[in-house]
Formats: structure tokens, C-alpha cells, sequence
């Protein structure tokens, strides 16, 4: 048998989480076959709620997937900003008629399962994506007319390149950038998703609520059409090193949240199993790609998430991705080069913002009255003014 020419072997993407899906469906939209070999034995995402930024939708109107990723969601009235313990009223910020007519498209909140399916379906649909399980990418060799892929078990997939979206302990960035482990914040996120019967109704709220205390917040915000509640509270602990998902200690949440306000405490208390992050960053980089090998998502940037901009970014990463490959289809190297560029400097500086945003939200005395004082005395459209990089850009 002859062997393939290059330019018929498929892009191999490493990775089936949001981002690995959303670039998997992108590039099949311009006509690339893709191969998605995933870990884990299926394509599925934990439980817990995502917010979803007017970004994240411009670029899914880009590859037709808007309303897909709408059709589940909830879309909050406003999202607010409150004391944590005397409960005043901080900031809030409109997001119906106004905030649409300024972003020229919607806020969201959604379940991670919801937005994950949307892209799955979307690559279970096509013809040019394959779905592959139980294929964990543990090294690469790039000889200038392919990409070979090695899996944990030793076999070898050939592709005509390689996308890196295996998150934030990626194998691919260890070897393209070798920056070692991610970095430790020293910030710990407890997660939750209940039922809207679960909540009192009297502490049931349409909106994104961010409760800011000293060195804590807690987060709610409806799901899926509102039958379900999301709940985040994040606090600073030194205890822990590294974790994802692990079940969580819910003494030491008490600990921290113990003196805030009895609308916090109620919500905290009708958790019976907390889900635990220990949450991560690194410093921006700029060469993430390396000859027919590149990097999107988590692998590429990972932020902490107080921006809420992860998946957003790795969306936006990958229609970026598509739109430069099929500029350059024979010339995949330089399209990386090319995605790279146009993509490092604005998810750089969300990984610096959601630092910056991480120490207002935990801000204690001079730092959080002065806060509270900025944030305050704003109208809603200084507020739409000073996110707009963030959520008109792309
Ligand atoms: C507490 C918290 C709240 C968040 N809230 C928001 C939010 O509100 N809005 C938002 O936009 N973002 C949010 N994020 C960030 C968002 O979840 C991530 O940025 C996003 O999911 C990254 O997607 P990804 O596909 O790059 O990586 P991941 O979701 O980590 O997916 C990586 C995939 O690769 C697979 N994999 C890993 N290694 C290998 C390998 N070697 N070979 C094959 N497969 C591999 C994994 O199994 C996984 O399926 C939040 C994050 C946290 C921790």
C-alpha cells in the first residue's frame, strides 16, 4: 500500500475537553479531516456550572454553534457584586437590552455538561472528526512532513500535525515549552450543583452573585433553564498542593467562612458533598508552537477563573486556530506561527487581569473599601467600558 500523503492525514488533537471539541468541529468546518484522542474512557464533563462572556458566543456564531450553546443555558438579569459580611450592595451590572446592544451578543450561565455536549454533537454530526477513547498522547516526534503521535501504550498515530489540548498538565507544553508543574495559587475552590428545589426560595436568585469577603468569595447562579443552582465559594489555604475534583473537607470551608452574612451560610449549608479545586496558573508565554505542533486551551494559557474567561479563551482559540489553517492549509507550521501571534498578548493578559481580579474579590480593609468605593460609583456603561477588551475583543 502506498503511503498517505501528507496532506490526506488527519490533524490529531490531543484532548476532548471543550477546547480540544471546539478546534476538532472548527477545523472540520474548513475541510480538515481531525482525529481526537482523549484519555478517558468517554467524552464527558464533570458537574458544575461555566459562565459564558459575549466572546465565547461571537466566536461560536463563527462556526454556527451559537444557539447550540444557548439552548440549555440561563441568561442572569445582571450580575452582582456583594459585601460578604455587612451584605451591602457593591456593584451590579445590567446584562439584558443594554449590555446585548453594547456586546452584540448575550451573558450566559450553563452547565459544563451542556456547553461540552453542544460541541460533542457537533462533532458526532460530522464526517471529517474521529472520536477516539482510552488514547492517552504521551510524546510526539515532528519530522518536517508529519507529526507522529505516541500513546501511553506505545502505539504511534500518524497525523499531518498536532494540536495540544490536554489541559493544564499537558505532556505536549512539557515538551514544546517545559515550564515544568503549574503554579500553586494558594486558592482553593469548593464547587456544588444543586437542585432549584434544594434552594430556599427566599435565597434563590436570578443573577450571578459574587459575595466578596476577606480572603474568600462564594458564587451563585442558576443552570439549565434554571433547574439547577451552581454554588463556588473560593478561600486562600497553604494545605494543599495540587488536586482536581477530589472530594472536599467542608469543616475547613466552615472555617473560613465563618462571620458572613447569614445569606452565605444558609446557601454554604445545604451542600452535602463539595467537589474541591486546587487552582492553578502559569505566566504567559508567546511560543507555544513548534513546527507542526501547537497548543490551545488550558495547555496553551491555563488562568485562574476569576475572569471566568477559560473556556471562552479555548473557544476563542480554536475558531482562531481554523480560520489561520485554512489560510495556510500547505503550510501548517506557519498557520500556527500565525495563531500564535494573534492570539498570545490577549490571553496573556487575561491570565495576569484574572489574577488582579483574584486579589479584589479577596480584598480586606483599606483595599476593599477603596473597592468598593471604585466599583460603586460607577454607571452601568463605565462598567460595560471597562471590560470591553475582554468581552467586545477576539
Ligand atoms: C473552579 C473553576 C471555574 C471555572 N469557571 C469558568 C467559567 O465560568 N467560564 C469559563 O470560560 N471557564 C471557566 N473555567 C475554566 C475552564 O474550565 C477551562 O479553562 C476549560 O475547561 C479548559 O478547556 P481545555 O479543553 O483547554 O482543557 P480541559 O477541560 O482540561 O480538557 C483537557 C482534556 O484533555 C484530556 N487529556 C489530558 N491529558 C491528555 C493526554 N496526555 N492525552 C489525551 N488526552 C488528555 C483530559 O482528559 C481532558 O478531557 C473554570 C475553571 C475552574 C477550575
Amino acid at each position: 500500500m502506498a503511503p498517505a500523503k501528507q496532506d490526506d492525514l488527519p490533524i490529531l488533537i490531543a484532548g476532548g475537553g471543550i477546547g480540544g471539541l471546539a478546534a476538532a468541529y472548527a477545523l472540520s468546518l474548513k475541510g480538515f479531516p481531525v482525529r481526537v484522542l482523549e484519555q478517558t474512557a468517554e467524552f464527558r464533563e464533570i458537574g458544575a456550572g461555566i459562565q459564558l462572556a459575549p466572546n465565547i458566543f461571537a466566536a461560536a456564531d463563527r462556526i454556527g454553534l451559537k444557539d447550540a450553546l444557548l439552548a440549555d443555558a440561563w441568561q442572569p438579569p445582571a450580575m452582582e457584586m456583594r459585601c460578604a459580611l455587612s451584605g451591602d450592595l457593591v456593584t451590579r451590572m445590567p446584562l439584558e437590552q443594554e449590555f446585548i446592544a453594547r456586546f452584540k451578543q448575550p451573558y450566559a450561565v450553563s452547565h459544563r455538561a451542556d456547553i461540552h455536549g453542544a460541541f460533542l454533537q457537533a462533532c458526532q454530526d460530522s464526517n471529517l472528526v474521529s472520536l477516539e477513547n482510552n488514547q492517552r498522547v504521551e510524546d510526539f516526534e515532528d519530522d518536517g512532513g508529519g507529526v507522529t503521535a505516541i500513546l501511553q501504550d506505545g502505539e504511534r498515530v500518524r497525523g499531518r500535525a498536532l494540536i495540544g489540548c490536554d489541559g493544564m498538565w499537558s505532556r505536549t507544553r512539557e515538551k514544546i515549552i517545559g515550564d515544568g508543574a503549574p503554579r500553586v495559587s494558594g486558592h482553593i475552590a469548593y464547587r456544588a450543583v444543586l437542585k432549584h428545589s434544594e434552594v430556599p426560595d427566599d435565597l434563590w436568585r436570578p443573577d450571578v452573585v459574587l459575595w466578596a469577603g476577606p480572603r474568600t468569595h462564594f458564587v451563585h447562579y442558576p443552570l439549565r433553564r434554571g433547574e439547577l443552582y451552581n454554588l463556588v465559594a473560593v478561600f486562600h489555604s497553604d494545605r494543599y498542593e495540587e488536586g482536581w475534583n477530589t472530594e472536599a473537607d467542608p469543616s475547613e470551608l466552615w472555617q473560613h467562612f465563618n462571620g458572613q452574612r447569614p445569606e452565605v451560610l444558609r446557601l454554604l449549608e445545604r451542600i452535602e458533598t463539595w467537589r474541591m479545586w486546587v487552582l492553578c496558573d502559569r505566566e504567559p508565554v508567546k511560543d507555544w508552537s513548534q513546527g507542526r505542533v501547537t497548543l490551545l486551551g488550558d495547555a496553551a494559557h491555563p488562568m485562574l477563573q476569576y475572569l471566568a474567561q477559560g473556556a471562552c479563551q479555548a473557544t476563542e482559540d480554536a475558531v482562531a486556530l481554523a480560520e489561520a489553517a485554512a489560510q495556510q492549509p500547505e503550510d501548517l507550521a506557519a498557520a500556527f506561527r500565525n495563531y500564535q501571534q494573534a492570539r498570545y498578548l490577549r490571553t496573556g493578559r487575561v491570565q495576569i487581569m484574572a489574577r488582579v481580579y483574584g486579589e479584589f474579590y479577596h480584598a480586606r480593609g483599606v483595599t476593599a473599601e477603596l473597592r468598593d468605593l471604585m466599583l460603586g460609583a460607577r454607571t452601568p456603561q463605565q462598567a460595560y467600558d471597562g471590560i470591553a477588551w475582554l468581552y467586545a475583543g477576539g
